[in-house]
């Protein structure tokens, strides 16, 4: 005779929102067991009781068979008194404990779009079609555990057939939290071939999607989309492209399509094709065309009744946090946009969609939030990181494991300030703790700084290269010590200058300044970002080479008044692209750099004679060899390969440690850092870069928590 025992099982991780119920039913089913199965707010709790030899291979299944949406993280296992049960059920859920994680919002899946365009199916053409294995979760759960009153779904109670899926252990639908139909879920504010028709027509129409608005128009449209940029105040940032036919616009290789086809959904960086179906205006100059895939039914019925690619980008003005809310989108896009497709789910939280290069993250966000970045040290109490300025994102670490914050834009307006709060806010609760320690940008300028010093709790400030490099090695799983190259626009020194053209020797714990960019004045202070002619003329001015802007004479009176220095390689960059002559003013973030990038193309060239620090050196010869005569495109090569290998030479004089991180928004160049790269291997170092968090400052907050986490 078979001995019967119970056992108890506490599966924690992702395993909410995934289907992990309606799995472990059917795995108890197979393997003969009775008991139970519910979710709490730490996770999944399954009591189970049979045979011995069923029971092992029903624990080891837990873990080798789960849902691929799910992600176990441990599986602890009592024994308990058997109690002669004979049926297995899904019991409901019990509100103990908060750790339970919610898993990003995932694109519909192949079952969910057969049934979409089949007419024969009853939710044929229903918009907000989706299963255990897809859908939105992140975006519209308001507390764990996962069940449906919990999340934003709450207000639409299921109709006799959605309610028979959700409870037939064989339907693909059994337990699935947002499920609805045309007859019991949300409805759209306007028909889609109103919408359809207005976009033809060359309008701008406001798209509700998963965590915001979308102003969607024709991409093959100019004047439309001329006038989406105008309304919107982009003048020259490229604008992300949906479409359901990726290759008819780029060229695009098999890492590529990959992450186009991932149920993540980014938006993919490809090159585009030259005769590509898509007005110049969309990515005004670039080679590169911001590429995504529908990824909510609703985006699927649109492209496929529009049949060309829709311009899909944020509803928002430039670098502002994107509107979600139906109030918010109608108030601030009221402006923009001709028409609005709404509908009545409500987003409880704001993300906006990610925006990755095949070989690293430009924007973590949708699709990727909430799921944690393990930390290489975990973190003794709750720490809240609260980031830098530009791209802000925030970042909560409880242990081992940190959540990074969707993008958040960039945090000098009162609206991404207050978004901040918000945001903050909901995810402190959803994750159940609270903070201990805040760790913070050095700037004192910042907003997210002056927040922090305004909180009770141990606070730590945190350099903001210092930060970059950490993120590189934490993401790595690594402690260092490693050299850091950390390349950026701008942040906050320990002697009060901006730095950015940075060589480190750091661990979690700590950094040396080993070289960097010899400071310079920026005439202005911020209008020398904005405007980089003003770089320019300051290095060719400490270059003793002739100043030709005509507008130095009266700007040059601003060394005198408001001229903080800075060592940053954005800033050198600046003034390189505008001795060139390729803009002297920029409209968005890094543009002269990314410019300069694109002129220097694949065009080989060998580097000037340059000691990695002072930047005028190299300024004065890429005046010199234009005023030479030498073509743009060659002295563009030349001096990325100068930074590169003068960059790798001053690791060498370092000597030890054997790694270097790149970090810093520079190294999104990919001729930077891959030259960067090969200079170093060449020496004999070993080279991490970025593949999880982005290099720019969005990485910022999860470097922060890592030094808080090991400090
Ligand atoms: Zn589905
Ligand atoms: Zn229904
Ligand atoms: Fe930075």
């Amino acid at each position: 005779m078979l001995t019967v025992e119970r056992r108890r099982f506490r599966v924690g991780g992702v395993v909410q929102g995934v289907g992990f119920r309606p799995f472990v039913f059917g795995l108890a089913q197979h393997h003969g067991l009775a008991g139970f199965v519910l979710n709490d707010g730490t996770g999944v709790v399954i009591e189970a009781e049979g045979a011995t030899i069923a029971l092992d291979a029903f624990a080891a299944a837990l873990r080798t068979e789960a849902p691929s949406l799910a992600r176990v993280d441990v599986v602890e296992m009592e024994q308990v008194g058997p109690a002669g049960a004979t049926t297995f059920t899904i019991a409901a859920s019990t509100a103990t404990g908060r750790t339970a994680l919610i898993p990003p919002d995932t694109a519909t899946c192949d079952d969910c779009l057969r049934e979409l365009f089949d007419p024969a199916d009853r939710r044929y053409r229903y918009p907000f079609i989706n299963c255990t294995q897809c859908g939105p979760r992140f975006t519209i759960v308001r507390s764990v555990p996962y069940d449906r009153p919990n999340t934003t779904m709450a207000g639409f109670p299921l109709c006799d057939d959605c309610r028979r899926e959700y409870e037939d252990p064989a339907d693909r639908r059994f337990h699935a939290e947002p499920v609805c139909c045309a007859v019991c879920g949300p409805r759209l504010t306007l028909p889609l071939e109103q919408a359809v028709t207005l976009l033809r027509g060359g309008a701008i129409v406001a798209v509700k999607g998963l965590g915001g608005w979308h102003l969607a128009c024709d991409a093959a449209d100019a004047a439309a989309v001329a006038r989406l940029r105008s309304r919107k105040h982009r003048e020259d940032k490229p604008f992300a492209l949906m479409t359901t036919r990726p290759a008819v616009l780029a060229h695009i290789d098999g890492a590529e399509a990959e992450l186009l086809d991932s149920r993540r959904r980014p938006i993919v960086l490809v090159r585009r094709r030259a005769d590509a179906p898509v007005a110049p205006a969309v990515a005004p100059g670039s080679p590169w065309l911001g590429v995504m895939l529908p990824y909510t039914p609703l985006h699927h019925l649109l492209l496929a009744d529009f049949g060309g690619a829709l311009v899909m980008t944020s509803g928002n003005r430039s670098d502002e946090p994107i509107a979600y809310d139906d109030d918010e989108a109608r108030e601030r896009l009221g402006e923009i946009a001709d028409a609005f497709v709404g509908h009545d789910r409500p987003i409880h939280r704001r993300c906006e969609d990610s925006i990755v290069r095949a070989s690293y993250p430009i924007r973590r966000s949708r699709g990727f939030a909430p799921e944690a970045v393990p930390l290489p040290v975990g973190a003794a109490q709750p720490i809240l990181a609260v980031g830098a300025e530009l791209k802000s994102t925030f970042c909560v670490a409880r242990g081992r494991e940190a959540f990074l914050s969707p993008h958040l834009g960039d945090l000098d307006t009162e609206l991404a300030y207050r978004a901040f709060r918000t945001d903050i806010d909901l995810y402190v609760s959803m994750l159940g703790v609270v903070p201990e320690m805040l760790a913070h940008d050095l700037h004192p300028e910042y907003l997210s700084t002056k927040w922090a010093v305004e909180q009770d709790a141990v606070l730590l400030g945190v350099q903001h290269h210092h930060a970059h490099a950490a993120s590189c090695l934490a993401e790595h799983g690594e402690t260092g010590p490693a050299l850091a190259l950390v390349f950026d626009g701008t942040g906050y020194g320990t002697d009060e200058t901006l730095w950015g053209g940075e060589l480190l020797r750091c661990d979690l714990t700590g950094f040396e300044r080993i070289a960097h960019l010899r400071p310079v004045p920026l005439p202005g202070g911020e209008a020398a970002v904005r405007e980089p002619w003003r770089m320019a003329a300051s290095y060719l001015e400490l270059a003793g080479r002739p100043v030709r802007f005509e507008r130095w004479t009266l700007v040059r009176e601003s060394l005198h008044v408001n001229a903080p220095l800075s060592s940053g390689m954005g800033r050198l960059f600046d003034a390189a692209a505008a001795v060139l002559g390729l803009r002297e003013t920029v409209t968005y973030e890094g543009q002269a750099a990314v410019e300069l990038e694109l002129l220097a193309a694949d065009t080989a060239a060998e580097p000037y004679a340059w000691r990695f620090g002072d930047g005028a050196e190299l300024i004065a010869a890429v005046h010199d060899d234009l005023a030479a005569g030498r073509p743009r495109a060659k002295i563009a090569a030349a001096f990325h390969e100068t930074i590169a290998a003068a960059a790798a030479a001053a690791c060498a004089e370092a000597g030890e440690p054997g790694t270097v991180v790149l970090s810093g928004g520079s190294f999104q160049n990919l001729r930077l850092a891959a030259a960067t790269r090969r200079n170093l291997e060449a020496l004999g170092f070993r080279v991490l870069t970025h593949r999880v968090v982005p290099p720019n400052d969005g990485g910022i907050s999860y470097g922060q928590a890592a030094i808080a986490a090991a400090a």
